[in-house]
C-alpha cells in the first residue's frame, strides 16, 4: 500500500483542483445533476490518468447503490459495474477503516471510495486504474473528504436550479393547456411536459373516458377490473389521491397521480421511474401540481366540447322540426328524417314502422333494406326486446342470427315513437360495424324521434282526413281522390266507360281582368253546369285548379262525346263573364288490360291537342287514334 501522499501526487491533485475551479466557473448545466457528475468524473479521469471513474448513488430505502454516471473506457474492457457490493454498506461507509476498499484484477486496481457526510451515506466513487499507477491511500482519503462535501453541495445546487426550471415549465404548461379547448391538445401537452421534466421516466395516461385520440400518445383506457397490477391505478382514480407502488425486486417505482378537475377525476397519470426506489416528497408535490393543472384543463376542454355538441344537436333538432312542420306529406317527412339520421350518425339503414293493432307497417321513405326478408330478423329482435324490457334499445354488438350471404348489422338503435303515452311505432337504425353508435348519438336520436313523432302523426291524420273528404270545398264537385277510387271500382266491376277532362280556356285572363273572386265564381258556374247536366251515377270532379273531370261509367264513347258537346255549349252560353272550355276524352273497354292511369293519360293528351288546335273544342284519344269530335 502506498500510504503517504507523495509530493508528486500532491501536485497532480492541486493541478486537478485548479482545473476544477476553472471548470466550475465556466460550466453552465448545473440543473442536471447527472451531467454535472459526468463532467466532473471526466475531469478526474483525465487529471489522475484513470482507466474509468464511476459514481454510484446510494438509495437509503433499499440500501443499494445505483449507477448515476460513469466515463467511457479507454480500452475494450467491459465496464466495471459492481455486483458484489456488501449488504451492510451504510456501516462500511461510516467506518473510516473500511471506507476505502481495493480490489486487484489482473493489471488493474479498483478502488471504491464510500462517500459519507454527517451521518448520511451519499454514494460511492469508483476508480479503475493501471496497477502500476502510484496512487496512495492518503490521496484517496483526501479525495473522499473533498468529494463527500462536493457532491452534497452539487446536489443541492442542481436540485435548486432544476426545481426552478421545472416550475417555470409547469407555469408554461398551465398557460398553454388552459388556452386550449381541444382535449387532444391538452393530452399532448401533458405528455410533452412530462417528457421534458422527467426524460428518463416512462409514463402513460390512463383515461376513464373512451377517447378517440391520436395513436402517438401513450394513452390507455383505465380498466375497472381489480387485478393486482391495476389496484394502485384504480385506487388513485377512486380516492383522487396519489398512490405509490415501490418495487425493490424490480428496482423501480411507479407513481399514480389522479387527473382531477373540479367535478371529478378524469384519469390517472402513471409514472414509472427506473432505479429510483422511492419518489422524493418534492417530486410528488410537483407531479401532483401538474396532474391537477391537467385535470382542470381537461375538464374545461371536455365541458367546451360537450357544450359545442349540445349546440350542434339542438341546431339539428331545430332545423329538422322546422322542415317537418312545413306540412310535408308523410312519405316526404319520413324520407327527410331518414336522410338526416343517415347523415348525422353515419347510419347504414334507417327504418320507421307504425304499429296498427297487432300488425306493424313499414313506412314508405325508409331505406330499402327494411323491405327485405333479412330485415325481419332485426325487426323481430327489436320487438322481442321491446316486449321484454319496454324500453329504449341500444345494442353495440347485436347477436342477430343472419345468414352470411347478406349484410350483417352489429350496431343497433331503436327508439319508440310515443304519443300521449301510447307507442305508435318505432324507428330502427343500423350500422354494420359493432359499437359504431355512441351513447351521445343515441340520446340525440331519442330527441329527434320524440320531436318528430307529432309531425308524423299529424301527417298521417291529414292524409287520412284527405281520404275521408270526398267533395271539393269550392265547386262542391267530388275530389280527385274520390274520382280515382270510383274509376278503379268501375274498371273492376263494369265493362266500359268514358272519361272527359275539362279545362277552362284562357282562365288566367279572367282572373287578370276581373279578379280572382270573379274567377272563382266562373269556376263554380262551370261546376254547376256540369253537375246539373250529368246523371247521379256519373261523377263530376275537380281535377285540380281550373281543370275538371267527368267520368261516365257504362257510357259509350259516342254518348260521352255528345255529353261533352252539351256541356261545352251550356258553358259557352251560361257563364258570366262568358268562358269556353276545351275537352279531352278517353274511353275504356274490358279486356284491354288498361289501368286508371292510362285512361287519364290519354284524356290529357286529347285535351292538349284541343288546346293546341285553338281551344273551345273537343278531342278524343282512342287506343290508337286522336281526332277532333
Ligand atoms: P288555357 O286556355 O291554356 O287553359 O289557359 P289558362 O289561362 O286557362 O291556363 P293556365 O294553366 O295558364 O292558367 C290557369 C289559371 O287558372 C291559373 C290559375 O291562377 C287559375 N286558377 C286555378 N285554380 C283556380 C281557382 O280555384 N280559382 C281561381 N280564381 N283561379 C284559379
Ligand atoms: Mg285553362
Ligand atoms: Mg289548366
Amino acid at each position: 500500500m502506498k500510504r503517504a501522499m507523495k509530493l508528486e501526487e500532491e501536485k497532480v491533485y492541486e493541478a486537478f483542483k485548479q482545473k476544477f475551479f476553472h471548470w466550475f466557473l465556466t460550466y453552465e448545466g448545473y440543473d442536471n445533476f447527472s451531467s454535472v457528475i459526468k463532467e466532473l468524473l471526466l475531469l478526474l479521469k483525465r487529471e489522475l490518468m484513470m482507466e474509468q471513474v464511476s459514481f454510484f448513488m446510494f438509495d437509503p430505502l433499499s440500501k443499494t447503490f445505483y449507477p448515476e454516471a460513469m466515463t467511457e473506457l479507454e480500452t475494450s474492457r467491459s465496464p466495471f459495474v459492481p455486483s458484489d457490493l456488501p449488504v451492510d454498506i451504510a456501516a462500511i461507509a461510516d467506518d473510516e477503516q473500511r471506507a476505502i476498499q481495493f480490489c486487484e484484477d489482473g493489471e488493474y486496481t479498483t478502488a471504491r471510495i464510500f462517500l459519507h457526510l454527517s451521518e448520511e451515506t451519499i454514494g460511492m466513487l469508483q476508480f479503475v486504474y493501471p496497477r502500476h499507477l502510484p496512487i496512495s491511500e492518503q490521496l484517496l482519503k483526501k479525495i473522499r473528504q473533498d468529494f463527500s462535501m462536493l457532491f452534497q453541495k452539487l446536489r443541492i445546487i442542481s436540485q435548486g436550479l432544476s426545481n426552478e426550471k421545472r416550475y417555470e415549465r409547469l407555469h408554461q404548461f398551465a398557460a398553454k393547456i388552459h388556452s386550449s379547448m381541444q382535449i387532444d391538445n391538452v393530452l399532448e401537452e401533458i405528455v410533452n411536459t412530462l417528457k421534458q421534466v422527467y426524460p428518463s421516466f416512462t409514463y402513460r395516461l390512463l383515461l376513464s373516458h373512451d377517447n378517440q385520440h391520436c395513436d402517438y400518445l401513450p394513452i390507455k383506457t383505465l380498466e375497472f377490473d381489480e387485478s393486482a397490477e391495476n389496484m394502485a391505478a384504480l385506487q388513485a382514480f377512486l380516492t383522487g389521491r396519489i398512490q405509490l407502488e415501490d418495487s425493490i425486486s424490480l428496482r423501480r417505482s411507479i407513481l399514480y397521480a389522479p387527473i382531477k378537475g373540479g367535478q371529478g377525476v378524469y384519469g390517472v397519470i402513471q409514472i414509472t421511474a427506473p432505479y429510483i426506489m422511492k419518489f422524493p416528497k418534492k417530486e410528488i408535490n410537483f407531479i401532483s401540481l401538474l396532474a391537477n393543472t391537467a385535470g382542470s384543463a381537461l375538464e374545461n376542454a371536455r365541458l367546451y366540447e360537450q357544450s359545442r355538441r349540445l349546440v350542434a344537436d339542438l341546431q339539428l333538432i331545430n332545423e329538422s322540426m322546422h322542415q317537418l312542420n312545413t306540412n310535408l306529406r308523410l312519405q316526404d317527412a319520413i324520407e327527410f328524417m331518414v336522410k338526416q339520421i343517415k347523415q348525422s350518425f353515419c347510419a347504414d339503414e334507417v327504418g320507421f314502422f307504425l304499429f296498427e293493432g297487432k300488425k306493424r307497417k313499414l313506412l314508405p321513405g325508409s331505406t330499402p333494406f327494411f323491405q327485405s326478408r333479412q330485415a325481419k330478423k332485426y325487426v323481430e329482435f327489436v320487438e322481442r326486446k321491446l316486449k321484454a324490457e319496454m324500453d329504449i334499445i341500444f345494442v353495440g354488438d347485436a347477436d342477430v342470427q343472419a345468414s352470411p350471404a347478406v349484410p350483417v348489422y352489429r350496431s343497433l338503435m331503436a327508439v319508440p315513437m310515443v304519443q300521449n303515452g301510447a307507442m305508435k311505432g318505432i324507428c330502427i337504425v343500423l350500422h354494420h360495424k359493432p359499437y359504431h353508435f355512441t351513447f351521445e348519438m343515441f340520446k340525440l336520436l331519442q330527441s329527434l324521434i320524440q320531436h318528430s313523432t307529432l309531425a308524423f302523426m299529424n301527417a298521417i291524420l291529414r292524409e287520412e282526413l284527405e281520404k275521408l273528404v270526398v267533395t271539393d270545398y269550392l265547386t262542391k264537385l267530388y275530389t280527385r281522390r274520390y274520382l280515382d277510387e270510383q274509376l278503379k271500382q268501375s274498371m273492376r266491376h263494369h265493362t266500359f266507360g268514358t272519361l272527359i277532362l275539362v279545362d277552362i280556356d284562357n282562365f288566367k285572363q279572367i282572373n287578370d281582368t276581373y279578379g280572382h273572386q270573379a274567377g272563382d265564381e266562373v269556376l263554380v258556374q262551370v261546376a254547376n253546369i256540369i253537375r246539373t247536366n250529368i246523371r247521379s251515377s256519373d261523377i263530376g270532379a275537380r281535377w285540380g285548379g281550373e281543370e275538371l273531370a267527368v267520368y261516365l261509367p257504362k257510357v259509350s264513347l259516342a254518348t260521352g262525346i255528345s255529353v261533352a258537346h252539351r256541356l261545352a255549349e251550356k258553358v259557352r252560353t251560361g257563364t258570366h263573364p262568358p268562358v269556353t272550355i276545351s275537352c279531352g276524352i278517353s274511353y275504356w273497354k274490358k279486356n284491354r288490360l288498361e289501368e286508371v292511369d292510362d285512361l287519364f293519360k290519354r284524356a290529357d293528351e286529347a285535351l292538349y291537342m284541343a288546346k293546341r288546335t285553338g281551344k273551345n273544342c273537343i278531342f278524343v284519344k282512342d287506343y290508337v287514334h286522336q281526332y277532333r269530335a
